[in-house]
């Protein structure tokens, strides 16, 4: 019997599990977009962006092979059980999804196939182990991330990544599809994903190119390069991942050409980490919405409209959080130092509420992720599973200055500071006022003054946390 492939973050032919259980005999791959089910979670604009461009890039290798894609937009609650009858498939093939959205509807889609007797298989796509699979020694879900890992390292490699098919046998498609323009995700005027394509191209394709490159190039000194944001020391993996544009096991199998072991044994963490995210938002569904430590959800953040602002358009006055925040603007990406460096400013100097943060994230970055990116600010915000803590504040001066000493990362995004000598480069308040003319800097006019001096929001920051204590 023809089998229904319903394609979501697996958007790939090679090891996706879901795939090669339905190409046993024919089979009709499709994708639904379905913002209503999402809700809130709707994939955000640069993440639209992208799906474009992958959804064009696995058309074209499924037609290759011999099923096209079918194209829908709706509610795959309804749509999914409907398009199963049509074919008359015993079984919809899936690769298992893990925000709390998703999985309700993954219930009630199932539900719907096993009233005509179909059924809906869910296969690991995404990760490397599945979040049930793991657990401590009592029996619970980790909450830290090296038991975690330790687990993880314990069960050995995960199993090999299944080559792609050679040849499906496609199924007719028994309704009209939407044409991929259709759907509207890229953007119009403005053009805000201009400059995307300098930065990526989504794919399958040229997401196995990328970890290749980075394996043969790259990787040696990925443990030290990758806390480089000057530099193109980390695999840029992140959108490819989420998308399931390459399997983590397929990058975790294909590390083993990075020679270096301790390079080898960081990067395979840091796959680690990814799964550690999806572990937590597994076993706590409500981790984008609340902070894991209870005792947090009365912390005195001060929202403040113009703050955000200044922050989101990368016009603090700090050189190394505009240059990120720019970053993300032009290229929908940031590199992980600067993410905890921006994030941190954002919810200890300025008070912002980190679910502010999460959100401007979610809808600039191409690879924002609900389990990564909710795991990742409540880290910053010292409220989630073995999270940094709260009185941990980052100096953004001295950050910028460890982590981009020759100033590569700032004069790229912040163009307007390009001139300065390296030495007030992180700090151009406090540059003589020859050395500003020179270099074509006015403060306050040209580029911000600190929106808020280090010491004064360190000292806030750590009044506010205290104030939570007492309360407690
Ligand atoms: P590499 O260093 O090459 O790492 C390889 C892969 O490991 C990454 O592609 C990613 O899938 C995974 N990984 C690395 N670091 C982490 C981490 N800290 N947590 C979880 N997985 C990790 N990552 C996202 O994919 N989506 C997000 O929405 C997201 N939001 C973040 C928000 C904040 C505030 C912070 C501090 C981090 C966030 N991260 C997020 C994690 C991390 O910054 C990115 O995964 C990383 O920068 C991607 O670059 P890369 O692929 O070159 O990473």
């Amino acid at each position: 019997a023809p089998s229904l492939l319903w394609l979501r973050h697996d958007l790939r032919l090679a090891d996706n599990p879901a795939l090669h259980a339905a190409s046993d005999g024919p089979v009709l791959p499709v994708y639904v977009l379905d913002d209503a089910a999402a809700g809130r979670w709707a994939p955000g604009g640069a993440h639209r962006w992208w799906l474009h461009h992958s959804l064009a890039a696995l058309s074209a290798a499924l037609e290759k092979a011999g099923a096209p894609l079918l194209v829908l937009r709706g509610e795959a609650t309804a749509l999914i059980p409907r398009l199963a009858a049509r074919i008359g498939a015993a079984t919809v093939h899936a690769g298992r999804l893990h925000a709390p959205w998703a999985r309700q509807r993954d219930a009630a889609v199932a539900k719907a196939l096993a009233a005509e007797g179909r059924g809906l298989e869910l296969h690991n796509s995404a990760l490397l182990v599945e979040p049930d699979r793991i657990r401590t020694g009592q029996g619970n879900p980790y909450s830290v991330f090296t038991p975690f890992a330790r687990a993880v390292m314990a069960l050995g490699d995960p199993p090999p990544p299944i080559p792609a098919p050679a040849r499906l046998r496609g199924v007719a498609h028994p309704v009209q599809g939407e044409a991929l323009d259709a759907l509207g995700l890229l953007p119009r005027a403005p053009d805000w994903a201009a400059a995307f394509p300098e930065y990526w191209t989504p794919g399958e394709h040229s997401a196995t190119a990328r970890l290749r490159a980075f394996i043969e190039d790259i990787a040696g000194g990925y443990e030290h390069a990758r806390n480089i944001p000057g530099q193109d020391g980390t695999s840029r993996l992140s959108p490819h991942l989420h998308w399931g544009e390459i399997s983590p096991r397929q990058a975790w199998h294909m590390a083993a050409g990075i020679g270096d072991a301790t390079a080898r044994q960081a990067f395979r963490r840091q796959l680690i980490w990814r799964d550690f995210a999806h572990h937590a938002l597994w076993h706590r569904p409500d981790l984008p919405e609340r902070p894991l430590r209870a005792a947090y959800a009365d912390f005195p953040y001060q929202p403040d409209a113009a703050l955000l602002r200044a922050w989101q358009r990368g016009r603090t006055g700090y050189p190394i959080v505009d240059a990120g925040m720019r970053q993300l603007w032009r290229h929908g990406w940031m590199h992980n130092r600067v993410r905890m460096i921006t994030g941190s400013l954002l919810v200890k100097h300025l008070l912002q509420p980190w679910w502010d943060g999460a959100a401007w994230f979610w809808d600039t970055l191409v690879d924002g992720d609900l389990a990564n990116n909710s795991m990742n600010w409540q880290w910053i915000a010292g409220c989630g599973v073995d999270a940094a803590p709260y009185f941990r504040i980052y100096n953004p001066v001295l950050q910028g200055e460890k982590f981009d000493p020759d100033g590569h990362y700032v004069r790229a995004f912040v163009p307007e500071l390009a001139k300065l000598p390296r030495k007030w480069l992180h700090r151009p308040w406090q540059a003589p006022e020859a050395v500003l003319r020179e270099a074509g800097v006015a403060l306050g006019r040209t580029y911000p003054r600190p929106v808020v001096d280090h010491e004064t929001g360190r000292a806030r920051a750590l009044a506010a946390l205290k104030s939570l204590k007492e309360a407690e």
